[in-house]
C-alpha cells in the first residue's frame, strides 16, 4: 500500500528532561479512515533513550518530591487550562489518528479533564498526613511518593488513559516516564507535552515504541511503580518482567462486561434501549468497560431483540469521523478488525445468526478504511468464543437466561470482572448487582454512561490489580509511611 503524508501531518519527538530528543528512525501513524494517509510520525525510541528518560526522572524526583501540594496543584490547573484552550486541535488530531468520531474525541478530552480537575481538588485531602495520639504514644501516617512511575497506555483512550496516570502521579510527588501506544501515539504525546510545559524539566518524560521500550520501563531498577492500562496477556509479561525488582503496580486490564436484563425490564423504554446500544457500540466497541455480552430474561428475549435492532438501526450511523451525522467510526487498526471478524466467523460456523446493524453513510469510504459493520449475534452458545473472549470491537452477542442464579453464574465464571450492568426494577437490580464479581456495576445504564471519576475504578480477577479514579486513584501513587513515637519503650510480654 502506497502511503502519503497528510498536509497536516505532524512529527512528535521523545521528551526527555524538558527537551525534544531527535530519534535515529521514526514510524508513521496512518489514518484508519483513509489508511493510505499518514497523520503523523513518532520516534522509535531506543533502549538508551528510554534509560536516559528513566534516569532523568530519578534525578528530578529528588527535588520534585519536596515541593508542596499547593505548588503541584497550581501547575496542574494551569496545564488543564492549556489543554482546554487547545481542545479543538487535540480532538482533530485524536480523531484522525484513532478513527473516533469528533463527538467521541471531545468526550475523551471531557473525561480526561474531569478527572484531572477532580484529582486537583481532592489531592490535598487524599494526601493529608494523619497524626493520631493514642494510649501508646503518637503515630504519624504520611502518604509518600513512590519514585519514578512508568506509565504505559493503550490505544483506545490514549489521552484519558495517559492523564489518568500523569495527574495523580505528579500531584503525589512522583516523576513519570510515559509510553503511549504506537497505535495512537500523537494526541497523547501532544497532551503530555502541554502538561510538561507547566512542570520542571524531567518531571514528565515521554518515550515511544512498542513492547521493546515497554520492557525497559518494566525492568529498569530505577522505576519503582508501573501504571499500566492494556490487555491481560500483556500484563502477564509485565508482571514477569517486573518481578526481579518487585515494583509497585496498578494494572487496568481487559474486560468482558455483561449487561443483564431482568424480567422487570421494560422493552418499550426507548431511552434505555438507546442507552444499551450506545453502551455496546460507542468508540466502535473499543472500550474496556463497554457492555460486551448481553443476557436477557427468556420471557422478554424475543421482544428485546426486536426492539434492540430497531434502536441500533436508529443510532448506528457508520461514516467519516468528521461527519457530524456519524456515530460509529472505523476500527482503530487492521489487527483488531481481523480479530473481531474471526470471532463473528467462529460464531457463524457454530450456527449463530449474525444481523448487521446501522446505516453505512458512505460506502466508498467504508470500503477503503478499517471499517466493520456492527453486528448482533444471536443463537450462540454461552461458551462460544464471541461470548467468553473480549471482542473489543463492533459486535455483540445477546443470549437468553432463565433465572437469576444462572445468569449470576454466567457472569461470575468469566476470567474478567471489570464492570457489569443490571437493568430492571431498581431493588431487584441492586440485589443481583451485589452478587456480581465486578469492580463497578451500573443500574439501568452501562459503560462510560455510568462512570463517576469520584469513585474507584478497576477490576476483579484478570481485569486488573488496584484502582484508578477516586481517592484510591491518588493514593495508589503513594506508599503509606508510618512514623511511630511510642511512649512505652517495652512491651508487657518482654521479660526484664
Ligand atoms: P496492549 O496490551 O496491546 O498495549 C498496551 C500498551 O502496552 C501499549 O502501549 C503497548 O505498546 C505496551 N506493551 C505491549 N507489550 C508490552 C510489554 N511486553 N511490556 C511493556 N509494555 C508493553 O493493549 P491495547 O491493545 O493497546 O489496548 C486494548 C486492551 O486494553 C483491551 O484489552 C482493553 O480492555 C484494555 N483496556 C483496559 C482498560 C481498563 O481501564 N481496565 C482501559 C482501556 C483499555
Amino acid at each position: 500500500m502506497t502511503t502519503q503524508a497528510s498536509p497536516e501531518a505532524i512529527t512528535v519527538e521523545a521528551l526527555i528532561n524538558g527537551q525534544n530528543v531527535k530519534s535515529l528512525s521514526q514510524s508513521a501513524k496512518e489514518n484508519p479512515t483513509h489508511p493510505t494517509e499518514i497523520v503523523g510520525y513518532f520516534p522509535d525510541t531506543t533502549k538508551e533513550q528510554a534509560v536516559e528518560a528513566i534516569e532523568v526522572a530519578a534525578v528530578a524526583f529528588k527535588t520534585w518530591k519536596k515541593t508542596d501540594i499547593e505548588e503541584r496543584v497550581a501547575s496542574m490547573r494551569k496545564a488543564i487550562e492549556k489543554i482546554r484552550a487547545a481542545e479543538n486541535e487535540i480532538v482533530n488530531l485524536l480523531s484522525r489518528e484513532h478513527g473516533k468520531p469528533l463527538y467521541d474525541a471531545h468526550g475523551e478530552v471531557y473525561v480526561a479533564l474531569m478527572w484531572m480537575e477532580f484529582a486537583c481538588s481532592e489531592a490535598a485531602a487524599a494526601l493529608q498526613e494523619q497524626v493520631t495520639e493514642h494510649d501508646h504514644g503518637k503515630t504519624i501516617l504520611s502518604y509518600d511518593p513512590i519514585g519514578v512511575v512508568a506509565a504505559i497506555s493503550p490505544w483506545n483512550y490514549p489521552i484519558a488513559l495517559s492523564t489518568i496516570k500523569i495527574a495523580p502521579a505528579l500531584l503525589a510527588g512522583n516523576t513519570i516516564v510515559l509510553k503511549p501506544s504506537p497505535y495512537a501515539p500523537l494526541a497523547a504525546a501532544k497532551v503530555a507535552e502541554i502538561i510538561a510545559s507547566e512542570f520542571p524539566a524531567g518531571v514528565i518524560n515521554v518515550v515511544h515504541g512498542g513492547a521493546d521500550v515497554g520492557v525497559e520501563l518494566t525492568t529498569n531498577p530505577k522505576v519503582t511503580k508501573i501504571a499500566f492500562t492494556g490487555g491481560t496477556e500483556t500484563a502477564k509479561h509485565i508482571i514477569k518482567a517486573a518481578s526481579d525488582t518487585i515494583k509497585d503496580m496498578t494494572l487496568e486490564l481487559g474486560g468482558n462486561d455483561a449487561a443483564i436484563f431482568l424480567e422487570s425490564f421494560d422493552v418499550n423504554d426507548e431511552r434505555a434501549m438507546r442507552r444499551i446500544v450506545v453502551s455496546n457500540f460507542l468508540t466502535t466497541g473499543q472500550i474496556c468497560m463497554i457492555a460486551k455480552r448481553v443476557y436477557v430474561h427468556r420471557s422478554i428475549y424475543d421482544a428485546f431483540v426486536e426492539k434492540y435492532i430497531e434502536a441500533a438501526n436508529r443510532w448506528i450511523r457508520i461514516g467519516d469521523p468528521f461527519d457530524p451525522n456519524t456515530t460509529v467510526g472505523p476500527v482503530n487498526n487492521l489487527k483488531q478488525k481481523e480479530y473481531v471478524l474471526s470471532l463473528v466467523e467462529d460464531a457463524k460456523q457454530r450456527g449463530a445468526k449474525v444481523t448487521p446493524l446501522g446505516t453505512i453513510l458512505d460506502q466508498k469510504l467504508f470500503d477503503q478504511g478499517y471499517y466493520l459493520q456492527p453486528t448482533l449475534v444471536t443463537g450462540c452458545d454461552a461458551h462460544d468464543r464471541i461470548v467468553v473472549e473480549e471482542q473489543f470491537g463492533p459486535t455483540v452477542p445477546i443470549l437468553p437466561f432463565d433465572d437469576e442464579d444462572q445468569v449470576i453464574n454466567l457472569h461470575n465464571e468469566s476470567i474478567y470482572g471489570l464492570t457489569s450492568s443490571v437493568w430492571g426494577s431498581e431493588a431487584e437490580a441492586i440485589s443481583v448487582a451485589r452478587q456480581l464479581e465486578a469492580g463497578t456495576t451500573m443500574i439501568n445504564t452501562a459503560a462510560v454512561q455510568g462512570l463517576d471519576v469520584r469513585f474507584p475504578f478497576g477490576g476483579f480477577k484478570q481485569s486488573g490489580i488496584g484502582r484508578e479514579y477516586g481517592t484510591e486513584g491518588i493514593r495508589t501513587y503513594t506508599e503509606p509511611h508510618v512514623i511511630n513515637v511510642p511512649n512505652m519503650l517495652d512491651l508487657p510480654y518482654i521479660p526484664e
